[in-house]
């Protein structure tokens, strides 16, 4: 059975697409704030999609979207917005949702949206191995555990290299920017200079590459950031 990550502090909402989803024959988990939301996926992180409300009452969707990500790159996201607005779906976009729900909604159409989104997450999941891993030639991530290998053998990480690893593991082969990187590893609440993502990008080629000096895995992308290859 497939768990559906349902945030929304619209208590009304929230039970009525509750009730559809269960009906509909998926295990849900219900919160009605981000930290509630967080807490719940670390406790149990088994959802297949998360279904995030744009406005909630302490961190935001969008912020719930970015930390979800960041542990998970296969995760599901299908944001909640409550207008048709543009700069909120480009937002949604930057933090990594993969679809939108505009309020008000019809039931079906989100049924059918969670739907289409289990299924990818299943192939992606499948085609990574257990679903817990995702594995890039000679790395593989461990992104339940928070570890990774080179050659099967464990790299020492701290929790902010890790963080950088899973960011740019499931964008590999496009560049991000240190403000993306930031964002995503350490949250919206960040407070400090780019300049840490650069001081950690040097202390993971050191941990990763054969030659730090000529990274072949975690390249600089000049005038954007850094990219990952395999
Ligand atoms: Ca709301």
């Amino acid at each position: 059975m497939q768990q559906i990550l349902v945030c929304e502090d619209e208590a009304a909402i929230r039970s009525f697409v509750v009730l559809n989803l269960r009906r509909a024959g998926y295990a849900v988990l219900e919160a009605d704030s981000g930290e509630a939301a967080l807490q719940l996926y670390a406790a149990q992180p088994t959802a297949a999609v998360a279904l995030l409300d744009v406005m909630l009452p302490g961190i935001d969707g969008f912020e719930v979207c970015r930390r979800l990500r960041a542990a998970d790159p296969t995760i599901g996201i299908v944001m909640l917005t409550a207008r048709s607005q543009e700069p909120e779906k480009i937002e949604g976009l930057h933090c990594g949702a993969d679809d939108y729900v505009t309020k008000p909604f019809g039931i079906g159409e989100l049924l059918a949206r969670i739907e289409a989104l289990c299924r990818r997450v299943q192939i992606l999941r499948e085609k990574n191995g257990d679903g817990d891993r995702m594995q890039r030639g000679i790395f593989t991530l461990d992104f339940r555990a928070h570890t990774l290998s080179k050659n099967g053998k464990p790299v020492e990480l701290t929790q902010m290299e890790y963080q950088i690893v899973a960011y740019l593991f499931s964008h590999a082969g496009e560049p991000q920017t240190r403000e993306a990187i930031l964002r995503c590893a350490w949250g919206e609440s960040f407070v400090g200079d780019d300049k840490v993502v650069d001081v950690n990008i040097r202390r993971l080629r050191v941990k990763l590459e054969e030659d730090p000096s000529e990274p072949r895995h975690l390249l600089t992308v000049w005038g954007k950031g850094y990219q990952w290859e395999d």
